[in-house]
Protein backbone atom coordinates (compact mmCIF):
# COMPACT_ATOMS: atom_id res chain seq x y z
CA UNK A 1 0.00 0.00 0.00
CA UNK A 2 1.60 3.61 -0.62
CA UNK A 3 1.90 6.09 1.77
CA UNK A 4 -0.60 8.44 2.70
CA UNK A 5 -1.11 11.40 0.64
CA UNK A 6 -0.29 14.55 2.59
CA UNK A 7 -0.74 17.55 0.69
CA UNK A 8 0.16 21.42 1.87
CA UNK A 9 -1.76 24.05 0.48
CA UNK A 10 -0.24 27.42 1.69
CA UNK A 11 -1.18 31.03 0.10
CA UNK A 12 -2.68 34.06 1.18
CA UNK A 13 -6.13 35.12 2.37
CA UNK A 14 -8.92 35.07 -0.58
CA UNK A 15 -6.82 32.92 -3.14
CA UNK A 16 -9.29 30.27 -2.35
CA UNK A 17 -7.46 27.92 -0.19
CA UNK A 18 -10.12 26.38 1.84
CA UNK A 19 -12.68 25.75 -0.99
CA UNK A 20 -9.70 24.27 -2.84
CA UNK A 21 -8.76 22.43 -0.32
CA UNK A 22 -11.84 20.82 1.15
CA UNK A 23 -12.57 19.84 -2.78
CA UNK A 24 -9.20 18.19 -2.80
CA UNK A 25 -9.66 16.14 0.68
CA UNK A 26 -13.40 15.78 -0.50
CA UNK A 27 -12.41 14.34 -3.92
CA UNK A 28 -9.59 11.99 -3.20
CA UNK A 29 -11.34 10.75 0.10
CA UNK A 30 -8.59 12.43 2.23
CA UNK A 31 -9.10 14.32 5.91
CA UNK A 32 -8.71 18.20 5.66
CA UNK A 33 -7.20 20.82 8.51
CA UNK A 34 -7.66 23.92 8.20
CA UNK A 35 -4.78 25.65 10.50
CA UNK A 36 -6.47 29.17 10.24
CA UNK A 37 -9.36 27.96 12.05
CA UNK A 38 -7.00 26.95 15.04
CA UNK A 39 -5.01 30.72 14.96
CA UNK A 40 -8.84 32.00 15.33
CA UNK A 41 -9.87 30.07 18.28
CA UNK A 42 -7.07 30.89 19.92
CA UNK A 43 -7.52 34.81 19.09
CA UNK A 44 -11.64 33.98 20.29
CA UNK A 45 -9.92 32.85 23.08
CA UNK A 46 -8.07 35.95 24.30
CA UNK A 47 -10.55 38.83 22.64
CA UNK A 48 -13.23 36.76 25.32
CA UNK A 49 -10.99 36.63 28.19
CA UNK A 50 -10.19 40.52 27.83
CA UNK A 51 -6.57 39.59 27.14
CA UNK A 52 -4.25 42.47 25.60
CA UNK A 53 -3.81 40.79 22.23
CA UNK A 54 -0.66 42.81 21.79
CA UNK A 55 0.64 42.00 25.45
CA UNK A 56 2.37 38.97 24.02
CA UNK A 57 3.62 37.61 27.27
CA UNK A 58 -0.04 38.34 28.71
CA UNK A 59 -0.96 36.49 25.29
CA UNK A 60 1.39 33.11 26.27
CA UNK A 61 0.64 33.31 29.97
CA UNK A 62 -2.85 32.37 29.04
CA UNK A 63 -2.15 30.09 26.17
CA UNK A 64 -1.92 26.22 28.68
CA UNK A 65 -5.14 27.28 29.03
CA UNK A 66 -6.85 27.06 25.33
CA UNK A 67 -7.57 23.96 24.80
CA UNK A 68 -8.29 23.06 20.63
CA UNK A 69 -10.43 20.36 19.29
CA UNK A 70 -10.38 20.51 15.56
CA UNK A 71 -12.55 18.67 13.15
CA UNK A 72 -11.37 16.73 9.58
CA UNK A 73 -13.67 16.08 7.99
CA UNK A 74 -14.08 18.29 4.68
CA UNK A 75 -17.74 18.20 4.57
CA UNK A 76 -17.81 19.52 7.96
CA UNK A 77 -14.75 20.48 9.84
CA UNK A 78 -15.72 22.28 12.94
CA UNK A 79 -13.25 24.12 15.91
CA UNK A 80 -13.88 23.79 19.35
CA UNK A 81 -12.47 25.90 22.00
CA UNK A 82 -12.92 23.63 25.64
CA UNK A 83 -16.51 22.50 24.64
CA UNK A 84 -17.69 25.78 22.88
CA UNK A 85 -18.34 25.23 19.25
CA UNK A 86 -16.55 28.71 17.93
CA UNK A 87 -17.15 27.58 14.28
CA UNK A 88 -19.53 30.90 13.89
CA UNK A 89 -17.13 33.31 15.97
CA UNK A 90 -14.53 32.49 14.95
CA UNK A 91 -15.42 34.09 11.22
CA UNK A 92 -16.39 37.61 12.67
CA UNK A 93 -14.56 40.53 11.52
CA UNK A 94 -13.35 41.45 15.77
CA UNK A 95 -11.53 37.54 15.57
CA UNK A 96 -10.18 38.39 11.73
CA UNK A 97 -9.28 41.75 12.28
CA UNK A 98 -7.16 40.55 15.42
CA UNK A 99 -5.48 36.96 14.24
CA UNK A 100 -2.68 38.50 12.66
CA UNK A 101 -1.51 40.01 15.74
CA UNK A 102 -1.72 36.82 17.58
CA UNK A 103 -0.31 34.44 14.82
CA UNK A 104 3.09 36.32 15.46
CA UNK A 105 3.48 35.80 18.70
CA UNK A 106 6.37 32.86 18.92
CA UNK A 107 4.75 30.52 21.66
CA UNK A 108 1.21 30.59 19.93
CA UNK A 109 2.67 29.33 16.32
CA UNK A 110 5.12 26.56 18.69
CA UNK A 111 1.79 25.38 20.39
CA UNK A 112 -0.42 24.94 17.42
CA UNK A 113 2.38 23.66 15.19
CA UNK A 114 2.47 20.82 17.24
CA UNK A 115 -0.96 19.82 17.68
CA UNK A 116 -1.33 20.24 13.71
CA UNK A 117 1.48 17.96 13.46
CA UNK A 118 0.06 15.65 15.45
CA UNK A 119 -3.54 15.93 14.03
CA UNK A 120 -1.91 15.65 10.23
CA UNK A 121 0.31 12.27 11.22
CA UNK A 122 -2.86 10.63 12.69
CA UNK A 123 -4.49 11.02 9.79
CA UNK A 124 -3.53 7.53 7.87
CA UNK A 125 -6.13 8.00 4.87
CA UNK A 126 -3.80 10.97 4.13
CA UNK A 127 -4.59 15.07 4.46
CA UNK A 128 -5.05 18.24 2.85
CA UNK A 129 -3.75 20.89 5.07
CA UNK A 130 -4.11 24.63 4.67
CA UNK A 131 -2.36 27.61 5.90
CA UNK A 132 0.51 29.62 5.64
CA UNK A 133 3.87 27.75 6.37
CA UNK A 134 2.46 24.44 6.17
CA UNK A 135 4.79 23.57 3.17
CA UNK A 136 7.73 25.60 5.08
CA UNK A 137 7.28 24.56 8.55
CA UNK A 138 4.35 22.25 9.73
CA UNK A 139 5.28 19.45 7.06
CA UNK A 140 8.23 20.28 5.46
CA UNK A 141 8.20 16.74 4.00
CA UNK A 142 4.52 17.05 2.30
CA UNK A 143 4.47 14.97 -1.06
CA UNK A 144 2.78 17.75 -2.70
CA UNK A 145 3.18 21.53 -1.95
CA UNK A 146 0.97 24.00 -3.39
CA UNK A 147 1.13 27.76 -3.23
CA UNK A 148 -2.40 28.95 -3.92
CA UNK A 149 -2.22 32.83 -5.06
CA UNK A 150 -4.81 35.03 -7.01
CA UNK A 151 -4.63 38.63 -8.22
CA UNK A 152 -5.31 41.48 -5.25
CA UNK A 153 -8.54 42.45 -7.02
CA UNK A 154 -9.96 38.43 -7.44
CA UNK A 155 -9.54 37.87 -4.35
CA UNK A 156 -11.11 40.99 -2.29
CA UNK A 157 -14.19 40.49 -5.07
CA UNK A 158 -14.40 36.53 -4.12
CA UNK A 159 -14.08 37.23 -0.29
CA UNK A 160 -16.56 40.11 -0.31
CA UNK A 161 -19.12 37.65 -2.33
CA UNK A 162 -18.60 35.54 0.31
CA UNK A 163 -18.91 37.15 3.33
CA UNK A 164 -22.02 40.16 1.67
CA UNK A 165 -19.24 42.47 2.24
CA UNK A 166 -18.10 45.69 0.74
CA UNK A 167 -15.33 45.11 -2.10
CA UNK A 168 -13.40 48.06 -1.34
CA UNK A 169 -13.23 47.58 2.60
CA UNK A 170 -12.46 43.87 1.94
CA UNK A 171 -9.74 44.72 -0.22
CA UNK A 172 -7.96 46.85 2.46
CA UNK A 173 -8.70 44.00 5.14
CA UNK A 174 -7.40 41.51 2.77
CA UNK A 175 -3.79 43.52 2.25
CA UNK A 176 -3.50 44.42 5.73
CA UNK A 177 -3.91 40.88 6.39
CA UNK A 178 -1.21 40.24 3.70
CA UNK A 179 1.31 42.13 4.92
CA UNK A 180 1.19 41.07 7.97
CA UNK A 181 1.02 37.76 7.50
CA UNK A 182 3.84 37.71 5.07
CA UNK A 183 6.47 39.65 7.39
CA UNK A 184 6.04 38.82 10.61
CA UNK A 185 9.72 37.44 12.10
CA UNK A 186 8.13 33.79 12.59
CA UNK A 187 7.16 31.74 9.93
CA UNK A 188 6.08 34.12 7.45
CA UNK A 189 3.70 33.00 4.69
CA UNK A 190 6.15 31.97 1.79
CA UNK A 191 6.47 29.49 -1.09
CA UNK A 192 8.59 26.78 0.25
CA UNK A 193 11.50 26.07 -2.49
CA UNK A 194 9.75 22.78 -3.65
CA UNK A 195 6.03 24.05 -4.01
CA UNK A 196 3.85 24.65 -6.91
CA UNK A 197 2.69 27.35 -7.99
CA UNK A 198 -1.00 27.44 -8.78
CA UNK A 199 -2.59 31.04 -9.44
CA UNK A 200 -6.47 31.07 -9.59
CA UNK A 201 -6.98 33.80 -10.97
CA UNK A 202 -8.94 33.12 -14.26
CA UNK A 203 -9.85 29.63 -12.84
CA UNK A 204 -12.67 28.06 -11.82
CA UNK A 205 -12.62 26.54 -8.23
CA UNK A 206 -13.44 22.61 -9.90
CA UNK A 207 -10.78 24.05 -12.37
CA UNK A 208 -8.09 23.98 -9.67
CA UNK A 209 -9.52 21.20 -7.78
CA UNK A 210 -8.97 19.03 -10.63
CA UNK A 211 -5.63 20.63 -11.24
CA UNK A 212 -4.58 19.66 -8.12
CA UNK A 213 -6.26 16.37 -7.54
CA UNK A 214 -4.08 15.06 -10.97
CA UNK A 215 -0.74 16.41 -9.62
CA UNK A 216 -1.07 14.82 -6.32
CA UNK A 217 -2.33 11.61 -8.08
CA UNK A 218 1.02 11.25 -10.01
CA UNK A 219 2.94 12.24 -7.27
CA UNK A 220 1.42 8.98 -5.32
CA UNK A 221 1.89 6.75 -8.22
CA UNK A 222 5.41 7.52 -9.20
O1 LIG B 1 -6.67 31.05 6.61
P1 LIG B 1 -7.30 32.11 7.49
O2 LIG B 1 -7.59 33.37 6.77
O3 LIG B 1 -8.46 31.60 8.26
O4 LIG B 1 -6.15 32.43 8.55
C1 LIG B 1 -6.34 33.40 9.53
C2 LIG B 1 -5.00 33.95 9.98
O5 LIG B 1 -4.31 32.93 10.69
C3 LIG B 1 -4.04 34.40 8.88
O6 LIG B 1 -4.30 35.73 8.47
C4 LIG B 1 -2.69 34.25 9.58
O7 LIG B 1 -2.42 35.37 10.39
C5 LIG B 1 -2.91 33.08 10.50
N1 LIG B 1 -2.38 31.81 9.99
C6 LIG B 1 -1.02 31.58 10.16
N2 LIG B 1 -0.49 30.38 9.82
C7 LIG B 1 -1.27 29.41 9.32
C8 LIG B 1 -2.63 29.64 9.10
C9 LIG B 1 -3.17 30.87 9.44
O8 LIG B 1 -0.30 32.45 10.63
N3 LIG B 1 -0.71 28.21 9.01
Amino acid sequence: MSAPLVIAIDGPSGSGKSSTSRGVASKLGLSYLDTGSMYRAVTWYMLEHGIDIHNGEAVAGALPKVSIQVGTDPQAPGIWVGDTDVSGPVRGPEVTSAVSVISAIPAVRAKLVEIQQQVAGDCGVGVVVEGRDIGTVVLPKATLKIYLTADGAARATRRAAEQGSDAQSTAQSLAARDIADSTRTVSPLEKADDAVVVDSTDMSLEQVVEHICEMAVNRRDN
